[in-house]
């Protein structure tokens, strides 16, 4: 996606060869005019699938999440990653380690918002490991929905991730996909 690459290029920064900041668009401070390209373009590559439902991680993923879900008709669910006072009815449940934070996180949401009628669509801000998306795959599973693809805004093809998605059956669709950030440079994969 040109416009998105180009935002990426103007203002994104290289933190070392493994990271990307992007809080200028889309991780702190959010552009609402590309992240409601985005949610069209999501809503295009997946326009067949018949989803009833897009599914996301807080906090960063909920901004593209919104404008997918606001382009296809449907509702937004966040899974949390700490449990809400408030949630006090069933939840399903997993856990993911953050490679950026060093950390696991129990991510849960409320049983009563997924059921095995949804056609999910899994959105997310970056694909790395791949974690995160394992994480909203094996929720959805656990309600016995069936997800029908993963959509990213910035995958970093140099990792993981793309492939342990994959081989769990889930199609994988990135706007960007970035080869490497060596010497202070992202490098896109070039599509054909
Ligand atoms: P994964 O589970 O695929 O390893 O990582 C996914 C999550 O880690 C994303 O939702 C994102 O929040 C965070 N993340 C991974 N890599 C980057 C990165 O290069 N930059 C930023 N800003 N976040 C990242």
């Amino acid at each position: 996606m040109k416009e998105l690459t180009e935002r990426i290029k103007k203002d994104g920064r290289v933190l070392n060869e493994d990271v990307l900041k992007v809080d200028r668009f889309l991780t702190h401070q959010v552009d609402p005019h590309l992240m409601a390209a985005i949610g069209t373009e999501f809503a295009t590559l997946f326009a067949d699938e018949g989803v009833t439902k897009v599914v996301t991680l807080e906090s960063s993923g909920i901004a593209p999440a919104i404008f997918a879900a606001q382009a296809m008709n449907v509702p937004m669910i966040f899974a949390r990653k700490t449990k809400s006072l408030t949630m006090n009815e069933e939840l399903l449940t997993s856990s993911v380690y953050s490679f950026t934070k060093q950390q696991t996180n129990q991510i849960s949401i409320s049983k009563k918002f997924l059921n095995e009628d949804d056609r999910v669509l899994i959105i997310d801000d970056f694909l790395a490991n791949g974690q995160a998306a394992k994480g909203l795959i094996e929720l959805c599973q656990q309600a016995g929905a069936s997800v029908v693809g993963v959509g990213i805004v910035i995958e970093k093809a140099f990792q993981p991730g793309h492939q342990l998605i994959v081989d769990m059956g889930v199609p994988v669709c990135s706007l960007a996909r970035i080869k490497s950030l060596s010497e202070n440079q992202v490098n896109f994969v070039e599509e054909d």
